[in-house]
């Protein structure tokens, strides 16, 4: 990586930085109130490097192996990883070995390998619940009227944590179409805590609408191209 590509990330991270300050205070929510994962996916490690020495410390990775080569080569650096890909159950064991966060839980097989898996040493995994909220047939995610019962029973799990919801809605251009995905996550959200779960966040939005998920209470966005650029077609 040159060092006008490290200045080129160090720049897009400020420029993210002000975003999210300015969709808090655009949107009446408390400043610092929203928390930013950079999505590394297929970038490499020097990117990763890069956003570290800007103080960015938590990072969302999709894929297995490359999340656990880029884990090795920055050992020892102060990360949270993030797990955001998807999940098969005969994958969890990376996941609960590896991450210290999981987005993508959508079923009580997988969030239970997870908590069986997850090493007794290590703090409970944090996770979230993904929900499709458009309804889309190829979207992961629980639909919402069967998420609380699933809540319920992953909240039970020894060894996560459940922290809340996470939704990757159809993709829309106009703010109000990409505000009533979100608003529906936030409400689902809301009933759950009526019903006594302890949440506290709402992983949604991502580069292109970013803003639409503040407004609807997001606390965790979940940005990609806008930190690092466009990803590389291939795997690092
Ligand atoms: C890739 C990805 C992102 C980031 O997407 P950008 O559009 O690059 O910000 C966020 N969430 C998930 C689940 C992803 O797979």
């Amino acid at each position: 990586m040159t060092t006008e590509q490290t200045a080129r990330i160090a720049q897009r991270l400020a420029e993210v930085r002000q975003r999210i300050r300015d969709a808090e205070l655009a949107h009446g929510r408390e400043a610092g109130s929203v928390q930013l994962l950079a999505v590394s996916k297929r970038q490499p490690v020097e990117a990763i490097r890069a956003a570290l020495a800007e103080g960015q410390h938590a990072f969302g990775e999709n894929y297995l192996q490359e999340g656990a080569e880029k884990r090795a080569a920055l050992a020892g650096e102060a990360i949270e990883w993030h797990f955001i890909g998807a999940l098969q159950s005969n994958k969890t064991r990376a996941v609960a070995e590896g991450f210290d966060w999981v987005h993508t839980i959508d079923r009580l097989k997988i969030a239970r390998r997870l908590s069986e898996q997850r090493p007794s040493e290590a703090a409970p995994l944090q996770c979230c619940l993904q929900v499709n909220v458009s309804g889309e047939a190829s979207k992961a995610g629980v639909e919402p009227g069967q998420a609380p019962a699933l809540a319920m029973q992953i909240a039970d799990l020894p060894n996560l944590q459940l922290r809340g919801l996470m939704t990757l809605p159809e993709a829309v251009t106009d703010f109000e179409s990409q505000r009533d995905a979100f608003r529906k996550l936030r409400t689902l959200q809301a009933q759950l805590v009526a019903d006594g779960l302890a949440l506290d966040t709402l992983s949604m939005g991502m580069s292109n609408d970013l803003e639409a998920a503040v407004a609807e209470g997001a606390t965790m966005v979940r940005l990609g191209t806008a930190v690092f650029g466009p990803r590389p077609e291939k795997k690092p």
